[in-house]
């Protein structure tokens, strides 16, 4: 089957493939595009290390788009919460009002780019200190995709290194031979971690333990901290 494709549609398609390659998936029906879908990033240039949210735009065209809106969705969120991806679409929404009438595939990805940008931060609380992620706080990003403050990553792989220390001690000459050397470890999945603990270390503490009252040993509180003693220190 085979119709005719407005100008303006398969003149943004082509940029599209030109310029994001295998980074974008077209749909066709026919020879006529229907669903265009890309992986949105921070825009930190080729420094993906510093990438912390993604999400995936969808854009399903409409049989006369762009003289109507396509209809647009984001999926596969990841660092995002449901605020502020309701925040992106009505971003979007007004996007579409605005660009009525001309392709705006290109533009959806600019503002979400954009929107990603300002807030590059994982959402959620770090597991050690259970303080959230704030704007200005060293973070880092494990090879496994976990977040935590570089502070508390350090001092947990520090106290962890003593622990297996120890326990190695304790251990007779023969198999203290035969252990492993200290691999520091993800405490959320296990998976190896290379890292330098020393720089993490050094790194300031997060943000939001300064403002904190000294130390708030809420009930709730109580229990993830015995948790987390049981889980990483005996
Ligand atoms: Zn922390
Ligand atoms: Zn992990």
């Amino acid at each position: 089957m085979t119709s005719v494709v407005d100008e303006r549609v398969s003149n943004e398609v082509e940029a599209l493939e030109v310029i994001l390659m295998d980074d974008v998936i077209i749909e066709r029906e026919g020879n006529k595009p229907t669903i265009i879908e890309t992986v949105v990033h921070p825009l930190t240039g080729d420094d993906t290390d510093q990438q912390y949210v993604c999400v995936t735009l969808k854009v399903k065209f409409t049989p006369d788009y762009p003289d109507s809106s396509p209809e647009v969705t984001l999926r596969n969120p990841s660092g995002l919460d449901d605020q502020r991806l309701s925040m992106i679409n009505s971003k979007i929404k007004e996007k579409l009002a605005e660009c009525l009438g001309q392709p705006v595939v290109f533009e959806l990805m600019e503002l979400v780019g954009e929107n990603l940008t300002e807030r590059n931060l994982p959402s959620g609380q770090c597991l050690f200190c259970l303080y959230d992620f704030v704007e200005g706080d060293k973070f880092t990003k494990t090879q496994c995709y976990h977040y935590f403050h570089s502070h508390c990553l350090g001092s947990h792989l520090i106290v962890e290194k003593k622990y297996y220390q120890e326990y190695l001690d304790k251990l007779p000459n023969w198999q203290q031979m035969q252990a492993p050397p200290y691999q520091p470890t993800c405490p959320v999945c296990r998976s190896e971690v290379s890292c330098n603990v020393d720089a993490l270390r050094e790194a300031p503490p997060p943000i939001e333990s300064k403002n904190a009252e000294p130390f708030p040993l809420t009930p709730e509180r109580k229990v993830q901290k015995q948790q987390y003693v049981e889980r990483f220190c005996l």
